[in-house]
C-alpha cells in the first residue's frame, strides 16, 4: 500500500524583508523532505516570474524538492504562458497547479483564459510532458450555482488532464469524505491530497471566521473563542487540531497532506514532529529538531 504523501504551500513575500526570511523559512521546510513545496501566485498575479517562479526555482535548485509552481489562467496571456513553460523547463520543473486564479477586482483579466481548464488546454498542446495539478473544493467552490455543477466542472476538470487534486483547506474531516465519496461515485479518479491549514494566532483566526467557506465545527471554533486572547494557548491549541485532524485522514488512507504553511516553519515542523512515523518518514529529523 502506499503511503500518503507530505506537502507544503508557501507565499511568496512582498518585501525585501520577506525575502531574506523566506530563504530561512525554506531551510527550515527543506530539513523535512516534504514530497513537495507549491508556491502560490498570491501576490503580484501579473508578474510571476519574479515572484513564483523565482521562489520556485530557489527550491527546486538550492534545495533539491521538487516544487510546483501556481499558474493563475485569468491573469496570463499565452504569449506568457508559453514564456513561463520555458522558464520552467530551464529550472528543471515541470509540475505547475493550473488555476483560475482568485478574482481580484484591483487587477482586470486577459481574455486568453476563462477557466482552468483552459489554461490546461493551452498546456497540453504546448508542453504535455508537464504534470498538472488542480484545485478542487470540498465544500463547493463559492461561485458554482450548484453542488451538482460543481461536481460535473470538476469531473470535465479532471477528464481534460490532471495528474492530481489539491484541496481547499477544510476544518471537518467528515466534509473532506464525503466529498471523496462523492468523487468515487462520480468516477472522478486523480487523488486528492487534503489541504490542511493550522490556526495558530488570532489575526489568522479572525481572518478565517470572517472570509472561510470551510465549515467551522463546534469544537473548532470553541477554541477560538475561549484562546482568543491567550497566544500560547491558541498556538498549542491550534496545532493539536490539525495534528488531530491529519492522524485521522491518515488513518482513513487519504493520498496526502498538503500543509499551507503560512510561511511559517515552526508550526510546520511540530506537525512533523508529531506525526512523521505515519508519513513513513525516519525521524531523521531528531537530530534536526532536537
Ligand atoms: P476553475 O476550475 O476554472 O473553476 C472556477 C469556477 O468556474 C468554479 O465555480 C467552477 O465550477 C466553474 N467552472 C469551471 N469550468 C467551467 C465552465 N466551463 N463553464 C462554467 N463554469 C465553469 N488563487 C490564486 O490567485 N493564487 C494561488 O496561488 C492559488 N492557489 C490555490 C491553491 C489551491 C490548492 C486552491 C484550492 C485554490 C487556490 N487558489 C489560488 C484559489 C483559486 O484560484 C480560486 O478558488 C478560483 O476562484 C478558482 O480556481 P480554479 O482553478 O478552481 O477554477
Amino acid at each position: 500500500m502506499s503511503h500518503a504523501s507530505l506537502s507544503f504551500e508557501i507565499f511568496p513575500p512582498n518585501t525585501h524583508v520577506g525575502e531574506e526570511k523566506l530563504l530561512g523559512t525554506l531551510e527550515q521546510l527543506g530539513d523535512l523532505a516534504p514530497d513537495f513545496i507549491s508556491v502560490t501566485c498570491s501576490n503580484n498575479k501579473r508578474n510571476i516570474e519574479e515572484t513564483t517562479l523565482k521562489v520556485a526555482g530557489y527550491v527546486k535548485n538550492h534545495l533539491q524538492i521538487p516544487t510546483i509552481a501556481h499558474l493563475p489562467a485569468c491573469y496570463l496571456s499565452k504569449q506568457q504562458v508559453t514564456a513561463i513553460l520555458t522558464q520552467l523547463e530551464q529550472l528543471g520543473i515541470k509540475q505547475v497547479l493550473a488555476l483560475r486564479g482568485d478574482i481580484d477586482p484591483q487587477i482586470p483579466p486577459t481574455k486568453d483564459f476563462s477557466y482552468a481548464s483552459d489554461l490546461v488546454a493551452y498546456i497540453k498542446e504546448a508542453a504535455p510532458h508537464f504534470e498538472i495539478s488542480r484545485a478542487c473544493y470540498p465544500e463547493v467552490h463559492p461561485e458554482s450555482k450548484s453542488h451538482v455543477a460543481d461536481v460535473l466542472h470538476l469531473k470535465e476538470k479532471v477528464a481534460r488532464g490532471c495528474d492530481q487534486l489539491i484541496s481547499q483547506l477544510f476544518f471537518d474531516n467528515e466534509v473532506f469524505y464525503r466529498f471523496l465519496e462523492i468523487c468515487q461515485l462520480a468516477n472522478i479518479q486523480a487523488p486528492v491530497l487534503a489541504g490542511i491549514m493550522p490556526i495558530v494566532n488570532r489575526k489568522q483566526a479572525l481572518r478565517i471566521i470572517q472570509t472561510a467557506d470551510a465549515k467551522l465545527p463546534k469544537k473548532f471554533l470553541a477554541i477560538l473563542d475561549k484562546y482568543e486572547h491567550n497566544p500560547v494557548a491558541l498556538r498549542d491549541a491550534g496545532l493539536a487540531y490539525a495534528v488531530d485532524q491529519i492522524v485521522d485522514l491518515i488513518t482513513q488512507d487519504v493520498a496526502g497532506i498538503h500543509l499551507y504553511t503560512m510561511n511559517n516553519a515552526a508550526t510546520a515542523r511540530q506537525i512533523y514532529q508529531a506525526t512523521a512515523s505515519l508519513f513513513h518518514k525516519t525521524p531523521v529529523l531528531d537530530q534536526v529538531l532536537g
